[in-house]
């Protein structure tokens, strides 16, 4: 059986508690590869090859940093197959999904990074009349660790990664245990695009064991973490008392607003992707329909004719619009989220059973669930579900619609359909959000910021937010005569 090695100054290495987890794949329920279960000690032998590959890639000029990792992106793109495949036997997501988002994205988050840091610049600022002169320093950290999970795997693994190493940086990084093939292809496709040994290691393993060893480690200054909100909660909690920097990308329970006065074909069809798109494991999908009342029935009707039509089956069949859920326990998770949705009183509209997909009889299918609920309050319209599950409510006005759409404890993204440029800028500026898409959604352009508010995570992420996370700022004040 394959054995999926940590990848620790550039070579591939057993876990040294010899110890291995399984790895399933979720469309057929069946265990493919062992995966290293590493722990403390496995994070020191990491951190002993970053340490000592920092001082010189920290100094190695940013045209030759650039050139590695271009080189990365094209490897990436040249194996677009092989990742792909890898990335559906590990997550069950529709290999259309991961040929057309995911690996691409791995390849453009190296690719972006890379010309990004050709850019990335200090300030100065003249003090006139006192004879100072200062101009600030960005410089590298030193050992970082980044922590991503199951969902968008080689996406967000990379995400963190290339802005890490661009800034000059040397990485621990650790690939949620659920999902770790990508990465563990990635080490070899550093290796032949001339990555020097120990710039990135990859380490796998279990969040309370290899995670935590990275969070717990006095010397890695910087956490870059995506996942659950209760686990950033743990990690702020470990990492405060060693001042360390943090950037915590986090939960989500995203609403949805649908005005009447939108273009309602385009919303109808973007709104079934952004409610099921990766079976609705994606942290930014809008998990909360608000609807205009005078368009409701209306819409709920066409919607829910349009979620019948989905395609449950076997994520590497090529007309599937729906796969597997990546786990047993996330499927239980999701289910028991239904059960409580019927409980408190909501209408299932569509969906909330699992699927036996022929051929892959033990895998983790369930349809798209549509609910219809009468209150905000209510438990599936508070707790991230993470799952194909969304919820319908109507309201009457603006102002109700602000209410419900902030009446959570996250604040990830919102989508708003509306063509009324007046309300595009009163709501976009009231909705208690790190991202705001009007009439679109998953728009992205890497420039951006990216990050949540409230229980949805601290700090920004892409572009020259991300540069500026794995910088320290130093000012040099000069007086001159
Ligand atoms: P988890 O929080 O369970 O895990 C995320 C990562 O953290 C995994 O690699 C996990 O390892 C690791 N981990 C777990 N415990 C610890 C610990 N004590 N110390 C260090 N690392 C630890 O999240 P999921 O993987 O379940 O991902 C789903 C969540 O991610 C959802 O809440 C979703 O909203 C959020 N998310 C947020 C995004 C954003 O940009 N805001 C984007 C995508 C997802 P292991 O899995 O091996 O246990």
């Amino acid at each position: 059986m394959e054995k999926i090695l940590n990848y620790i100054n550039g070579e591939y290495r057993e876990p040294q508690s010899g110890e291995w987890l399984d790895n399933y794949n979720p469309s057929n329920g069946e265990v493919y590869a062992q995966i290293a279960n590493s722990n403390a000690q496995d994070i020191t032998s990491a951190y002993e090859a970053a340490k000592a590959a920092f001082p010189k890639w920290s100094h190695t000029t940013i045209g030759e940093r650039s050139r590695i990792m271009l080189k990365i992106a094209t490897l990436i793109e040249s194996n677009l197959d092989r990742l792909a495949e890898a990335e559906v036997k590990d997550n069950g997501k529709p290999l259309s999904l991961a040929k057309a988002v995911d690996i691409p994205r791995a390849s453009s988050n190296f690719r972006f990074f890379a010309n990004a840091i050709t850019q990335f610049s200090s300030d100065a600022h003249e003090s006139i009349g006192l004879n100072t002169m200062n101009f600030t320093l960005r410089q590298p950290i030193g050992v970082v660790g980044c922590i991503s999970p199951w969902n968008l795997p080689l996406y967000l693994f990379t995400w963190k990664i290339a802005p890490a190493i661009a800034a000059g940086n040397t990485v621990i990084a650790k690939p949620s245990e659920v999902t770790p093939m990508t990465a563990f292809l990635l080490g070899e496709i550093c290796t032949e695009a001339g990555l020097p040994n120990g710039v990135l290691n990859i380490v796998h393993g279990t969040g309370p064991s290899a995670g935590q060893a990275i969070v717990e480690h006095q010397n890695i200054k910087a956490i870059s973490f995506t996942g659950g909100t209760k686990t950033g909660e743990h990690i702020a909690r470990t990492a405060a008392p060693m001042f360390k920097k943090l950037s915590l990308e986090l939960g989500g329970k995203n609403p949805n607003l649908i005005f009447a006065d939108c273009d309602y074909d385009k919303m109808l069809a973007v709104t079934v992707k952004s409610s099921f798109a990766n079976q609705g494991q994606i942290c930014l999908c809008g998990s909360r329909i608000f609807v205009e009342k005078s368009i409701y029935e209306q819409f709920k009707k066409d919607f829910v004719a349009k979620v019948q039509q989905l395609k449950i089956g076997n994520p590497s069949d090529s007309d599937t619009n729906i796969g597997a859920l990546v786990s047993k326990p996330h499927l239980e998770k999701v289910q028991s989220y239904i059960k409580i949705a019927e409980e408190e009183g909501g209408k299932i509209l569509f969906g909330g059973k699992s699927v036996t997909v022929k051929g892959s009889e033990n895998g983790y299918y369930l349809e798209p669930t549509v609910i219809e609920v009468y209150d905000n309050k209510c438990r599936v319209n508070q707790e991230e579900i993470f799952g194909p599950v969304v919820t319908l409510m109507p309201f009457e006005t603006e102002e109700e619609a602000l209410e419900m759409a902030n009446g959570v404890k996250y604040g990830l993204s919102a989508t708003l359909w509306t063509t009324n440029l007046n309300r595009t800028m009163r709501v976009s500026k009231q909705l208690e959000a790190g991202i705001v898409w009007v009439n679109t959604w998953l728009n992205r352009d890497l420039r951006t910021p990216f990050g949540g508010m409230k229980d949805s995570g601290v700090g920004r992420e892409g572009g020259f937010e991300a540069l500026r996370f794995f910088t320290e700022a130093k000012n040099v004040c000069i007086k001159y005569e």
